[in-house]
């Protein structure tokens, strides 16, 4: 389990397979992707690779309920703020989890982003510097499967998922969206378009691990993590 190294995306953390990003100077460079449709989000910070321990003990927390994984993912996540961190301005920033729909909270008993953050305050997330805010977002729907959808298909399928609850809290704030594992970023990019139409200044992204390009035949990149949640949901 250790961190990202290597050139990736400055913009949504992807790694950079071009020889460029490996010449010292991919501090600035973006994925194509970035380039050519610019995320609602600023920047997207992953701690480590969803692959191997590190997706183990996510599932461990999410599929077995073992609370006490939180900690040392806590600990990860403190990482990926302390990366974002350079990039706030002088207030207070909102930290907002990714919300459950209210089915799946039931079910599972705990919203997993949440819980991780919370551990993450615990873990070097300066409370002078971050508010955690889980009441912010809402989920009001499931959402489909979105294997074997395009991009295009994806960000249609999760329009209207997400909805601001309290825009009064985040007109003119910067926000950083927390979730357990960036996939292909449609969910959190949704989250980012609707918190920027609702005011916030910018928003950031800080998960505990994300696919990388190099891992694709092993992490699933497009049978991800919503997908599982989706048929776990239904079955
Ligand atoms: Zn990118």
């Amino acid at each position: 389990m250790r961190p990202i190294a290597g050139g990736v995306c400055c913009v949504c953390g992807e790694r950079l397979l071009s020889p460029f990003s490996f010449t010292g100077e991919h501090a600035a460079l973006q994925c194509a992707l970035c380039r050519r449709l610019q995320p609602p989000y600023a920047k997207a910070t992953a701690y480590g690779s969803y692959e191997g321990g590190l997706r183990e003990l996510i599932h461990l927390l999410k599929y077995e309920q073992v609370l006490s994984a939180a900690g040392v993912l806590g600990r990860m996540l403190a990482e990926a703020f302390a990366d974002l961190e350079p990039g706030f301005g002088a207030a207070q920033v909102l930290a907002v989890p990714v919300p459950l729909y209210r089915r799946k909270l039931r079910q599972r008993g705990f919203n997993q982003s949440e819980v991780i953050a919370r551990a993450a305050f615990k873990h070097g997330v300066a409370r002078h510097r971050v508010t955690l805010d889980a009441t912010i977002l809402e989920r009001r729907r499931e959402t489909q499967s979105q294997t074997g959808l395009t991009r295009h298909q994806r960000r249609e399928n999760i329009r209207g998922a997400f909805a601001v609850v309290e825009p009064h809290k985040v007109a003119g704030r910067e926000i950083v969206l927390v979730d357990d594992v960036f996939t292909t970023g449609t969910t959190v990019s949704e989250c980012a378009r609707i918190l920027r139409r609702a005011g916030a200044s910018k928003v950031f992204v800080a998960t505990v691990a994300r696919t990388l390009k190099a891992d694709a035949n092993r992490a699933e990149p497009e049978f991800g993590e919503e997908a599982r949640m989706t048929m776990a949901a239904a079955g």
